[in-house]
């Protein structure tokens, strides 16, 4: 099923320590804690951005390596596709989990912590005082600042990221790694992906949806939701994998 359907952030790292087991746990610096905050507990009425926020960043992703291959073109080889697609699996439990993946330009381990776990945009600070001094009116506020990536955490309870950046000449022989949070946690999992590298390139977040937040299961749901708020905003192509 086919549906239609255009960054890159700097910042401090914060604490972390390597376990044993390979995994490194991450502290959120502070603005990100305080954003999740308001994200999980005051933007309920607002979910559905969810979907719009996490397609941009696939674009954004897509876009960067669009254009990063006109200066490297070695970074086009691998998985030559360029595209987004959308999986919803309900799991017998009733729980479910949703999958979206692009082939863009991929996250390297210390991308992955600086660019999730940290929070380097513009203005943040400044939606992120309104928005705590203002709930009635953070809806307006969404609307013109964005939420980004913490927005997946309004219908996930845990969030996982699975990242192989782009092949090229500086990185030649790129691994795939694995951020991992949860909505309550306030800190972040980096761990090379026990899978190896499985996808040919790009970047696969799996959200595992809230026990009140099922219905975004539903293909029905997904497609209108892409086609209300990301139809005409996207220039790659978006896949809907359904399930008969
Ligand atoms: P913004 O898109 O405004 O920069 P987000 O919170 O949406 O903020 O995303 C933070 C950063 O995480 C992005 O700037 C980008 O560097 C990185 N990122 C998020 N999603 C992806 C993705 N699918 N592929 C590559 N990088 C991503
Ligand atoms: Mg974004």
């Amino acid at each position: 099923m086919r549906l239609f359907g255009t960054l890159l952030t700097l910042g401090v790292c914060t604490l972390s320590v390597l376990a044993q087991d390979g995994k490194e746990k991450h502290a959120y610096q502070s603005d990100v804690a305080r954003l999740r905050k308001i994200v999980i507990n005051s933007l309920y009425s607002h979910r559905d951005v969810f979907l719009r926020e996490l397609i941009s960043n696939a674009n954004d992703a897509l876009e960067k390596l669009r254009l990063t291959s006109l200066t490297e073109p070695d970074v086009l080889t691998g998985a030559e596709q360029m595209n987004i697609t959308i999986q919803a699996i309900k799991d017998e439990d009733g729980a479910g989990r949703i999958i979206i993946s692009d082939t863009g330009i991929g996250m390297t381990a210390d991308e992955l912590t600086t660019n999730l776990g940290t929070l380097a945009k513009s203005g943040t600070s400044d939606f992120l005082s309104k928005a705590e001094s203002d709930t009635s009116g953070t809806g307006n506020l969404i609307g013109a600042f964005g939420l980004g990536f913490y927005s997946s955490f309004l219908v996930a309870d845990r969030v996982q990221v699975a990242s192989l950046a782009a092949k090229s000449s500086k990185n030649p022989n790129p691994k795939q790694y694995v951020f991992t949070s949860g909505a309550d946690e306030n800190s972040f999992e980096i761990f090379a992906d026990p899978r190896g590298n499985t996808l040919g390139r790009g970047t696969e977040i799996t959200l595992y949806v809230k026990g009140d937040a099922v219905n975004y299961l539903d293909e029905q749901t997904i497609k209108d939701l892409v086609n209300k708020h990301s139809s005409f905003s996207t220039s790659f192509p978006i896949y809907l994998l359904t399930h008969r």
